[in-house]
């Protein structure tokens, strides 16, 4: 489930706005912001086509978990989607030629934990 846009990041270019299938955001002002989370299908279009890497779509889809920004940078998770499927800049391999398994498994375990 979506759970975080970044305002540090944001430069409000309105993609995922474009992308997401159920309307889950709103925009205000120049910041994406999260208006109806609870429609949100844990696509990760969203995280996917963000260029700043300011969303994170949480694996659990059935259930809204706490996320603390600092900590998703620190791990690495902030924007790791969108290199995992090969759409950051200068990406050599994609999501076709490679096995998530264990990203999601990181996700998880990092969750799992709290
Ligand atoms: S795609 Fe990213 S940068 Fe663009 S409006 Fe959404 S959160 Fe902001
Ligand atoms: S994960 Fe999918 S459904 Fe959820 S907010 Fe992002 S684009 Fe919308």
């Amino acid at each position: 489930m979506i759970e975080l846009v970044s305002t540090d990041r944001c430069i409000g270019c309105r993609l995922c706005v474009k992308v997401c299938p159920v309307n889950v955001f709103d925009m205000q002002g120049k910041l994406a912001v999260i208006a109806r989370q609870e429609d949100c299908q844990t696509c990760f279009m969203c995280e996917a086509y963000c260029p700043v890497d300011a969303l994170y779509v949480a694996p659990q889809a059935d259930e809204s978990v706490h996320v603390e920004e600092q900590e998703l940078i620190a791990s690495g998770l902030l924007g790791s989607w969108r290199a995992e499927i090969g759409w950051n800049p200068g990406a050599e391999d994609t999501m076709a030629e490679r096995d998530t398994t264990p990203f999601f498994e990181e996700f998880t375990e990092t969750f799992r934990s709290k």
